[in-house]
C-alpha cells in the first residue's frame, strides 16, 4: 500500500530537518493562518553576550561569582551565559522562575538573578532601577542580581538575530497572508530592536508565560518558541514548534513540531508540504 499523503509529508519534512510529531499535526499545520514568535533563543541565537556589567560596590568579581553560582543549573539562554561568567561555589538551593529568572542559595545567601521585576521585592533599589533604565534604553536585555534582598549589580546582554530569521518572517507573511507577531517576556526596547531587525510590526513585550498562551488560545496560530517559559504557549497554540538545539526539554515535549535542523525557513517549506498533502488527501 502507498503511504497516506499526510504521513508521506511527515517523512519528507523530516528529511528537511522538521520533525512533525504526527500526521494530525501535519494536517493542522495546513490550517494555520498566523505565525507568532518568541524572541530569545527563537528569533535570536540564544547565545547572548554580556555587553555591560555594573557592580554597585565596585566588586565586579563577586557579582560574576554570585550570578554564575545562582544560574549554574539554569536552562534559560541568559542563565547559561551568566553561569559561565566565573568559577563559583555550588548553590545549595535552586529554583527556576519561568519568565523571571532564578532563585538560589549561594554561601548561605539568598541570590535572585533575572528580570528587573525582581527589584520589586528588594530594598535600596533606586540606583539599580536607574541603571536598568539606562541599559534598557540601549536596547539591552537586563539581568539584575540581588543578594540578601539588596541589589548587588546589573548585567546588560544582547543577542544576535538568527541569520535566517528575517527571511522566515517574510516567507510566513507571504504564505499566510497575515503579519507575524513577536511575543516576548523581555522589555519593549529589546523587543523593538529584534522586531525591527526581522521586519515584524506587531511586537508585544513584558509577557508572562501565561500571557503568551492567552494570546494564542482559540486561534489558528503557529507559535515558535524554545524555553520552559514557552511551554504553555506551545500547548495553547494551534501548532507549536520548538527550536531544536537550544530548546528546553519541556518545550520539546510541549511542541507539535521540532526544528531539529534549527532553520526557521524550514517552517514555510513545511507549511507548503502540509497544504499539498491535505489537497491530495481530500
Ligand atoms: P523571551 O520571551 O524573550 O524568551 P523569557 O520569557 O524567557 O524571555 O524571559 C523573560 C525575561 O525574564 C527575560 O528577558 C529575562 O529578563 C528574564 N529571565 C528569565 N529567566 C532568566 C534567567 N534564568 N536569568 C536571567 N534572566 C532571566
Ligand atoms: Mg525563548
Amino acid at each position: 500500500a502507498t503511504m497516506p499523503p499526510l504521513l508521506a509529508a511527515v517523512a519528507l519534512a523530516g528529511r528537511q530537518g522538521v520533525l512533525v510529531k504526527s500526521a494530525l499535526m501535519m494536517e493542522r499545520l495546513a490550517e494555520v493562518d498566523r505565525a507568532a514568535f518568541d524572541k530569545t533563543g527563537t528569533l535570536t541565537t540564544g547565545c547572548p553576550e554580556v555587553e555591560r556589567l555594573i557592580a554597585f560596590d565596585g566588586d565586579a568579581a563577586r557579582l560574576r561569582r554570585l550570578a554564575a553560582a545562582a544560574e549554574a543549573r539554569s536552562e534559560h539562554p541568559i542563565g547559561r551565559v551568566l553561569a559561565g561568567l566565573a568559577d563559583h561555589t555550588d548553590a545549595t538551593e535552586f529554583q527556576a522562575m519561568p519568565g523571571r529568572g532564578v532563585r538560589a542559595v549561594v554561601d548561605d545567601i539568598e541570590v535572585l538573578v533575572g528580570h528587573p521585576i525582581l527589584l520589586n521585592d528588594a530594598e535600596d533599589d533606586a540606583r539599580a532601577r536607574a541603571t536598568v533604565g539606562e541599559f534598557e534604553t540601549a536596547g539591552l536585555t537586563v539581568a539584575v542580581v540581588i543578594a540578601d534582598k539588596r541589589p548587588v549589580g546589573v548585567i546588560g546582554l544582547s543577542d544576535a538575530v538568527r541569520p535566517d530569521a528575517a527571511q522566515a518572517v517574510e516567507a510566513l507573511r507571504a504564505r499566510l497572508g497575515t503579519d507575524p507577531s513577536l511575543l516576548t517576556g523581555d522589555h519593549p526596547a529589546a523587543a523593538r530592536r529584534v522586531a525591527a531587525a526581522v521586519d515584524i510590526r506587531d511586537a508585544e513585550a513584558t509577557l508572562l508565560p501565561g500571557d503568551k498562551a492567552d494570546r494564542l488560545a482559540g486561534t489558528r496560530t503557529l507559535y515558535i518558541g524554545d524555553g520552559v517559559n514557552d511551554a504553555p504557549a506551545l500547548a495553547a497554540s494551534h501548532v507549536g514548534a520548538a527550536m531544536g538545539g537550544t530548546a528546553s526539554d519541556l518545550a520539546l515535549q510541549s511542541a507539535d513540531i521540532v526544528l531539529v535542523g534549527r532553520r526557521l525557513t524550514a517552517l514555510p517549506a513545511a507549511i507548503d508540504l502540509a497544504r499539498k498533502a491535505r489537497r491530495v488527501a481530500r
